[in-house]
């Protein structure tokens, strides 16, 4: 079996409106949950939709920060499925607060699930992509990796890291027929959203030249974009509702 779509931080918001967006498009889907409560509260449900729309989907539990847990999870998907075509790095997490008072597990903690962990699913799926001669990788980054935000120096750090690494796998595997994109979302409506201060989503709303915030759906029609689009590479597709113009 192939045309594959494996997809990290899958079991909530951004990464489970991409997995259902790909299996609308016919992709089976290994759902990349966090941990086994991560397989209860969302992942599950995630899967069945998927396989309601006719394909086969699985739930499959890793700690991206992990390198050998990626390398059993990029495996056990393509023993699965039999490749993987599709990898799309969804996972993350914020721990905001001020540059001055940053402890350095924050930082580290961030950088490590944001960042690391990107590479550690693209170390190890490209190798089956290279076999294969094709893949699309797409990297879920976010405005603030653009333009920086207050109170955001790991975070907005991870995510312009994303962006270089991005550029550079694209530079690299092209020619093999993968190709590596970036989706810079805006201010998308999900529990990582719903977890800050009103005040501050205030403040976000009012930079919105759209002057609402996105949905999870809107970010996976850019993500199947990508991923269908054979001659677009080393891109940062923003989708902010023009926030950061
Ligand atoms: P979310 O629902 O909190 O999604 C984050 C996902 O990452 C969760 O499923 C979480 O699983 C998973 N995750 C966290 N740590 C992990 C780890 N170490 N290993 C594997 N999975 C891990 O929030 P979201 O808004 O959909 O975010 C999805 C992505 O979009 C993130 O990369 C985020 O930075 C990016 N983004 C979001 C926005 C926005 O406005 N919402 C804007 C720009 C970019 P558990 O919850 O089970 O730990």
């Amino acid at each position: 079996m192939h045309n594959t779509a494996l997809i990290t931080g899958a079991s909530s918001g951004i990464g489970a409106a991409i997995a259902l967006g790909l299996a609308k498009q016919g992709y089976h889907i290994a759902v990349g949950c966090h941990s086994s409560s991560s397989v209860e509260r969302g992942g599950r449900g995630v899967a069945e939709s998927c396989r309601k729309l006719g394909v086969s989907a699985e739930c499959f539990v890793a700690d991206v920060s992990d390198f050998s847990g990626c390398a059993f999870l990029v495996k056990e998907v393509a023993e699965r499925f039999g490749g993987i075509d599709v990898l799309v790095n969804c996972a993350g997490v914020t721990r905001d607060g001020p540059i001055a008072r940053m402890s350095e597990e924050y930082f580290d903690e961030v950088l490590n699930v944001n960042l690391k962990g990107a590479f550690n699913t693209i170390r190890h799926v490209t190798p089956l992509m290279m076999k294969q001669r094709g893949g699309a990788i797409v990297n879920i980054s976010s405005v603030v990796g653009l333009t920086g935000n207050r109170g955001q120096a790991n975070y907005a750090a991870s995510k312009a890291g994303l962006i270089g690494l991005t550029k550079s796998v694209a530079r690299e595997l092209g020619s093999r027929g993968i190709t590596c994109n970036a989706v810079a979302p805006g201010y998308i409506e999900t529990a990582m959203t719903d977890a800050m201060p009103e005040k501050a989503k205030e403040a976000i709303l009012s930079t919105i030249v759209l002057g609402r915030p996105g949905t999870p759906e809107e970010v996976a029609d850019a993500v199947v974009f990508l991923v269908k689009n054979r001659y677009v590479t080393g891109q940062v597709l923003v989708v902010d509702g023009g926030m950061a113009i």
